[in-house]
């Protein structure tokens, strides 16, 4: 393909700030490295109000504010079938498939009017949109916004409807993935685990469909999974035909939190103590009920140490304080040793602080990488999505944090077992451990990266030459 300074790549994120910000620095990346072959990235955007964190806009602006050749094009807001009312991935899955029309409109426009597409780059999640580009002509790669494993465990899944035939969830039994450590049935993602579900036939289409894309780029790095990524590049995970290239181009974390240097939980960081305090957020959606907040309160104090919890609220509840939920007195005995925020803080900026020594996470894809990317232990709590299997994958195959043991059938973690693994983290021998491999992936982040010769450069410049082709 003949390339001129109009030529340009289109990025199609899923609605979620947990998949823009990869694909947003993924864009950055190509900016920055070979300006040369693209000054134009422009980026579809898919308003889904259910999903707005409110951090979303401002995250925008600032990216419009210092990367110019970045543009954000707002597709119209598709309507929906009245009283319709699926889980958040169903909802996304069903907009992104009303959003074809959409999407065809604006590929069009872009390259009769302004660009020539040289590739277009679709969350897994906007799998929908493939007929469209494909039916276009135009080169189409799906960018896996989750763990290498985790696309092991997706393109594997078709094989796996055909072996076990019973619904995931009933199973009782470990699963075995190519290159990916065991997993317990109900700890497989939750779409997967019913197969009457729409959001099970989604994730069967989009196995299926993957395996014909032009290639599939993931967000991790070559020494971060080595096993998986082999086993995906070997095409162990399609047995019956032929695997797409796959491009490891990670870790893509966010880098616009320059200016929340002010915010106030970073204010209080600075007068803490190096490496002492425990940091606790669930993700942009992770939330709990008035009991469990109350048990992790009850934890965090008896465990003595000091503690930045970030509490967001019920979406049923958002008339409610969740402060107000808390234990008696339990800001007052706390203070000065613990921090609790309502709703957002700049995540990449705290983990970075060198106060924070330990964080409990939802297990989002994006905080494990930010932890790894920090050096910062973690101990993983896992609430929705494939967060049950990014523990496995972070405890047994990373092993750069320690899980929390979940007691009775809602999923409840204790205050006894939150203080236990608390001070395992800070205190113990095996808590060193998990500390000096997590530094350990820091630094191999940073080569992977940083370096010209990273491997992530590398495979990042290996696309760059297939697409001006
Ligand atoms: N995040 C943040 N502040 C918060 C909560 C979340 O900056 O208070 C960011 C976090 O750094 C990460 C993203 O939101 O980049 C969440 O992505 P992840 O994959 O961890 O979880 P999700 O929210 O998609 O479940």
């Amino acid at each position: 393909m003949e390339l001129n300074s109009s030529s340009c790549i289109v990025l199609y994120p899923s609605p979620g700030i947990g998949h823009l910000v990869s694909m947003v620095e993924l864009g950055k990346l190509i900016l920055c490295h070979h300006p040369e072959s693209f000054s134009k990235i422009i980026i579809l955007i898919t308003n889904a109000p259910h999903l707005d964190t409110r951090a979303t806009a401002p995250y925008m602006s600032s990216v419009s504010a210092t990367t110019p050749s970045i543009t954000f094009h707002h597709l119209p807001t598709p309507p929906l079938p009245p009283n319709y009312a699926p889980s958040v991935i169903g909802l996304d899955f069903e907009l992104i498939g009303l959003n074809n029309p959409n999407v065809r409109q604006a590929l069009e426009t872009i390259s009769s009017t302004q660009f020539k597409i040289n590739a277009f780059i679709i969350d897994f999640f906007c799998d929908a949109a493939f007929k469209v580009s494909s039916a276009l002509g135009i080169p189409t790669y799906y960018f896996f916004t989750t763990a290498a494993s985790n696309l092991s465990a997706l393109l594997y899944f078709p094989t796996l409807h055909q072996k076990v035939t019973v619904n995931l969830k009933d199973y009782n039994d470990f699963v075995h993935y190519p290159g990916v450590p065991p997993i317990f049935s109900t700890d497989n993602a939750i779409t997967v685990l019913d197969r009457s579900t729409m959001e099970y036939k989604f994730f069967m289409r989009t196995a299926v469909q993957m395996a014909k894309a032009d290639g599939i780029i993931i967000n991790t790095f070559h020494s971060l999974e080595p096993r998986a990524i082999t086993a995906l590049s070997d095409g162990l995970c399609i047995p019956d035909g032929p695997t797409p290239p796959i491009y490891c181009i990670g870790p893509l974390i966010t880098g616009e939190q320059v200016a929340s240097e002010e915010h106030e939980c970073l204010v209080w960081l600075n007068s803490q103590p190096s490496k002492s305090v425990i940091y606790l957020c669930f993700g942009s959606l992770g939330v709990f009920g008035e009991e469990q907040l109350k048990e992790i309160a009850v934890g965090l104090e008896n465990s003595k140490h000091r503690f930045l919890w970030v509490v967001k609220n019920l979406p049923s509840k958002q008339d409610i304080d969740p402060i107000t939920m808390l234990p008696q007195g339990f800001l007052e005995r706390t203070k000065g040793r613990g921090l609790v925020v309502k709703s957002w803080v700049p995540q990449v900026a705290v983990l970075n602080h060198n106060s924070v020594g330990g964080f409990v996470t939802h297990c989002g894809w994006n905080s494990i990488l930010e932890g790894v990317c920090a050096g910062v232990p973690m101990i993983g709590w896992p609430l929705y999505a494939e967060q049950r299997t990014n523990r496995v994958i972070m405890v047994e195959e990373l092993k750069v944090g320690l899980g929390v043991v979940e007691s009775g059938g809602e999923r409840f973690v204790s205050s006894n077992e939150l203080e236990k693994r608390v001070r395992e983290l800070m205190d113990s021998d095996n808590g060193k451990r998990v500390r000096n491999r997590v530094v350990e992936l820091r630094d191999a982040a940073k080569a992977a990266m940083g370096d010209e010769d990273g491997s992530s450069r590398i495979t990042l410049a290996k696309l760059i030459t297939k697409w001006k082709e």
